[in-house]
């Protein structure tokens, strides 16, 4: 498991500068998903003063906003012996890591009531919770106050001690005012670093190219002949095609589509779009387009769901190479290997259920055989993050991984392998890029990594300057599986069989004390477990099996059914791993907000605190839960998935559901959600939905020759 690799992260990025990266527009609050409070909002005070606050956080306003939907409610009483304040934390994630300079401070206040210039908070920027700089009176930057009404206040960065522009700044705190005794209460919107400079070009107005109704939500998506100087697409909705509000906004260069969840089926929408530009000013609205809502059998949800998500790597991928980014908002040039692998499975799911044409896929591959043919390769072998844009490797996990990564491209390989079957007709273009794409995988030196001839392991990584520093050994039970097969499997640079007991299910020492340093636990140290939990027996797996992902990458393409040792049947074990994880939920010892038998699924994600792997038991569960954990198990458990699937749209839609099908991971205890999607956690939902309605990605990976002789030969192997 790679716990290691959100170290490794935490460490170097910071470091790391790629200026050809798209930058960020550096934004503390526009909007939030949730509706109590504002997870970035960390409230505090002293009696007899106060802040309104929920959990520590500052309560969301929904009723009135300066960019719809919401806004935060300051609501605050002040005494002289006491005191308040807020730091509004920056939401930083993955990826986000490239901000636009600026050189002022901007925020949009609403004032309910009327209150004095001086008795209004002061205001400060910081870099961390222990580097803030000196206060200021927000008082003297308010210019034509108004009440009710929404007003911008800009204040230079200058102003803050130690501030010369925006670089680091992580932190926005106001406090109470020394010259303020009562009760107030002020909306604040749209908390933004911005530039003084704002061009006064016109700004083009979006054209919708199309708005489609599910069961509870509209997909708006639109067009825009430029996006460079626009800030926001505004969404209006109507019900009656004559008084439209404001429902979202959406930043252009993010997203060219809003996904609107309106919550209720069988209902008429009519919608219209406006572009607003650096400094606000709105262009005129479209015409409006009209739509209704409307019940959904299962088989259609199914669909739905396999749509949203296959888009991430259909119209968001990287341009030139056509393959998968980490995340979404995130590095927009910056391709990671895994998840392409898991994009190329979906992309053929999204061509037999007839998302895109056969020539829309084959024009695709092309795309990206192309990109890898030119790409760096290590002894054949792809690094885990590439620059799409010129194919080098990208050592986003810190300098030592600038070269090969052997797992990732196991995950690649496998996708590529079930696309070599699925262009199975005898023309000249599908022949050709079976070609091309058996050449990729004949390059793959796969007994390269085993580092020294009679190694029992594989290793992770190698690189051409640190070579084999990192020394990760490869032990299973873990998402490495896939790499021994497809080692085992090279017609060219093949391992043995026996590398399957020696390495991924050592028995050895190294082995064990490797497995029990995961969890801390003797139980699956030797890979073999044959514990019960929850009742439910579990023949291999360390502790509880671990994150739900295990029983996913390595299977897209892997049959489990197929996929026997002398220990277990892995579709049975996988089966039993996703019911301990589902018992584990439906029990909810950690005692987390909306833990139950549909909402289950703990696995690797994003979460309130960062990417981090998750699992059935209470020190590996922080009640973070992703939608991938429960739907890409679908063929282990059906029911229970669909169930988690309805639950996931049907109840948590308004914050869950978005432009690429569920966001990546929620946790309702810390009232928190995902702005991202994640490249390894969409396609799995869409592909194993897949083998479990069809069991097309299994047949087409199954298929290749060089697989089926690695297990037969794995099963002949005697101890
Ligand atoms: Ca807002």
């Amino acid at each position: 498991m790679k716990i290691s690799g959100v170290f490794w992260f935490c460490l170097f990025f910071p470091l790391m500068q790629y200026a050809q990266e798209t930058q960020y527009n550096h934004v503390f609050f526009d909007n939030s998903l949730m509706e109590k409070s504002w997870f970035y909002g960390e409230t505090s005070y002293t009696s007899p003063s106060y802040i309104l606050n929920i959990q520590g956080r500052l309560p969301i306003a929904s009723e009135l906003a300066f960019t719809p939907g919401n806004s935060l409610q300051l609501n605050y009483s002040s005494a002289p012996k006491g005191s308040w304040k807020v730091n509004l934390i920056y939401p930083e994630w993955r990826g986000k890591d490239f901000l636009k300079k600026g050189n002022l401070l901007s925020l949009w206040l609403y004032f309910p009531q009327s209150i004095s210039k001086e008795k209004l908070p002061e205001i400060a920027i910081g870099r961390g919770p222990e580097l803030i700089s000196n206060y200021i009176p927000l008082g003297e930057y308010i210019t034509g106050y108004a009440e009710k009404k929404w007003i911008q206040v800009k204040v230079p960065l200058e102003r803050f001690k130690g501030f010369t522009n925006s670089n680091g700044i992580r932190i926005v705190s106001l406090k109470q005012s020394p010259f303020d005794i009562g009760k107030h209460e002020i909306l604040i919107d749209q908390v933004e670093i911005i530039n003084e400079t704002i061009s006064t070009r016109k700004i083009p107005s979006p054209e919708i190219k199309s708005a489609e109704a599910y069961e509870r939500h509209v997909d708006i998506n639109w067009s825009l002949e430029s996006i460079d100087e626009v800030r926001y697409v505004k969404i209006y909705r109507s019900e009656d095609n004559k008084n439209f509000v404001g429902v979202g906004v959406q930043s252009p260069d993010e997203f060219s589509r809003y996904a609107d969840y309106t919550g209720v089926p069988g209902k008429t929408y009519f919608y219209k779009l406006s572009s607003l530009s650096y400094d606000y000013v709105e262009t005129s609205l479209t015409e409006s387009v009209k739509v209704t809502t409307r019940e959904m059998s299962d088989k259609e949800l199914l669909d739905m769901v396999q749509k949203a998500s296959f888009r991430y790597y259909w119209e968001g991928a990287e341009p030139n190479s056509g393959l998968a980014l980490e995340n979404i908002p995130g590095r927009k040039n910056m391709i990671a290997t895994g998840a392409s692998g898991f994009g190329i499975m979906a992309l053929i799911v999204g061509t037999e259920r007839g998302f895109i044409s056969k020539e829309e896929f084959i024009t695709r591959m092309e795309k990206i055989v192309r990109f890898v043919e030119n790409g760096d390769r290590f002894h054949g072998a792809l690094p885990h993050f590439m620059d799409g844009p010129t194919g080098r490797v990208e050592a986003f996990f810190g300098k030592y991984d600038d070269g090969a990564d052997l797992v990732e491209t196991s995950f690649f390989i496998q996708g590529l392998l079930a696309a070599e079957q699925y262009l199975s007709k005898n023309n000249p273009e599908e022949r050709n890029l079976r070609d091309r794409i058996s050449a990729i995988w004949k390059d793959v030196e796969w007994d390269w990594f085993k580092k020294k001839q009679d190694s029992p392991y594989l290793f992770w990584h190698w690189s051409p300057e640190y070579k084999w520093h990192i020394n990760h050994k490869l032990i299973g039970w873990n998402e490495t599986m896939i790499t021994y097969i497809l080692a085992i499997a090279s017609p060219t640079h093949g391992i043995s069989p026996e590398m399957y007991y020696s390495g991924w299910a050592s028995q050895d020492s190294i082995a064990k004390s490797y497995r029990a340093n995961w969890g801390q636990t003797a139980e699956g140290s030797m890979y073999t477990n044959n514990t019960s939990y929850f009742g439910i027996p579990l023949e291999i797996g360390v502790g509880v099996g671990g994150p739900l992902f295990f029983t996913h990458y390595s299977f897209l393409g892997l049959n489990p059914k197929k996929m026997e040792d002398k220990y277990t049947n892995y579709f049975e074990n996988n089966k039993a791993i996703v019911s301990i994880n589902y018992r584990y939920c439906c029990e909810n010892p950690g005692d987390f907000e909306g833990y139950g038998k549909e909402s289950w699924g703990l696995t690797a994600s994003d979460g309130p605190w960062g990417y981090k792997a998750r699992e059935a038991k209470a020190e590996m569960d922080d009640g973070t839960i992703a939608p991938t954990g429960a739907i890409a198990s679908f063929p282990y458990t059906p029911d229970k998935s669909m169930q988690a699937l309805k639950h996931f749209y049907r109840e948590y839609g308004s914050f869950l559901w978005g432009e690429y099908g569920f966001r990546d991971a929620f946790n309702l205890s810390e009232d928190w959600t995902a702005d991202i999607f994640m490249g390894l956690n969409q396609a799995p939902m869409v592909v194993m939905i897949e083998n479990y309605r069809s069991g097309l990605i299994w047949d087409l990976f199954m298929k290749n020759e060089n697989v089926h002789e690695a297990l037969r030969a794995i099963r002949k192997v005697e101890n």
